[in-house]
């Protein structure tokens, strides 16, 4: 079986355009702005570049946004208060500290201190709690373009036996936690596999649909899949490759060939999960403009 594509990057275009056409309509008929907020701690080179394709993102969708840069050496406190005034601005209705922070700076308490109506990134306990309790949230980023890309392909999760291995606060508990909603484009049996397993194989070839949220160079192979199955890699590595020209190349948490030969669909990386991460915060901070977190 030769598995059908996943095309991340055109569903993320799509998601995009809808987001665009909102903004617009919200400026039109209530002149509300949506405005990003970015506070940026030390130079590490991959947070610059989030950063500035972010910025990126703003401006093609019509945002306002704002990029605030403190040192490495910033204090805690000077975080805490570029917050603080990020959370009263009226023209920023979401903020995004770009993770990860220096050592000395607990992020937890960075995260708690964002106001949970401008949390774009979903990490706010409120959030989290909200997502698990079935109640309107602002839903992590890259878990909910897991939802879209299966739903917007065809695979819609109603019904079906989900596999999501990997459980960070990041990706694997909020996709569990999205999916296993008595929702549209939800309402999966889950479940969640991790280093705790005896043996991942046994779960994974019991999916309808697997989730491979690990951090481990193509961990999961074609021998562990059951045959027709979809598959969402989220993972991001790089390995050495001295074939290419930079010597490196990057590879999910699936390998790719073999997961292709058996699965009915399946998304690649790069171009499946990792457009959709962007186009979802631009949808999460169109979201929180539109207002309805306000009580
Ligand atoms: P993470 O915080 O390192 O979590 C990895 C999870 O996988 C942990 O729960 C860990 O289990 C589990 N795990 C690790 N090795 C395993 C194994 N051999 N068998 C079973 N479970 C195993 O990583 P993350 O932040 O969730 O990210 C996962 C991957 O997604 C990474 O490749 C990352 O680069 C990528 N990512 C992509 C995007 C995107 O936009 N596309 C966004 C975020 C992350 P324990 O809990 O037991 O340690």
């Amino acid at each position: 079986m030769a598995a059908t594509i996943i095309d991340g990057k055109a569903i993320a275009e799509q998601i995009r355009a809808e987001v665009r056409d909102a903004a617009a309509a919200l400026r039109r008929d209530r002149g509300v702005t949506p405005g990003l907020a970015f506070i940026l701690v030390g130079d590490n080179p991959a947070s610059q570049v989030y950063v500035r394709s972010k910025g990126k993102a703003c401006e093609e969708m019509g945002f306002h946004s704002v990029t605030e840069r403190l040192p490495a050496e910033a204090r805690e406190e000077e975080v805490l208060a570029l917050i603080a005034r990020f959370n009263a601005d009226p023209l920023v209705h979401g903020i995004l500290v770009q993770l990860p922070l220096p050592a000395h700076v607990n992020e937890q308490r960075v995260i708690e201190a964002i106001d949970d109506r401008k949390d774009v990134d979903g990490f706010h306990p409120v959030n989290v709690g909200r997502l698990v309790l079935g109640q309107r949230a602002l839903v992590p980023c890259t878990p909910a373009g897991v939802q879209q890309l299966l739903v917007r392909s065809g695979n819609d999760p109603g019904g079906k036996h989900v596999v999501v291995v990997g459980r960070s606060m990041i990706v694997g508990k909020p996709v569990a936690n999205l999916l296993v909603q008595k929702a549209k484009g939800a309402n999966a049996v889950v479940t969640v596999a991790h280093t705790g397993a005896r043996d991942i194989a046994e779960h994974t070839r019991r999916a309808d649909i697997v989730v491979a949220a690990i951090g481990r160079a193509e961990a999961i192979t074609g021998d562990m899949l059951k045959p027709g199955c979809v598959v969402i890699d989220v993972g991001i590595n790089r390995i050495p490759d001295p074939s290419s020209r930079t010597g490196t190349r990057l590879v999910g948490d699936v390998h790719f060939a073999s997961a292709a030969a058996v699965a009915s669909a399946i998304t690649p990386v790069p171009g499946g999960v990792g457009p959709m991460t962007i186009a979802m915060l631009m949808r999460n901070t169109l979201t929180a403009a539109e207002g309805w977190l306000r009580r």
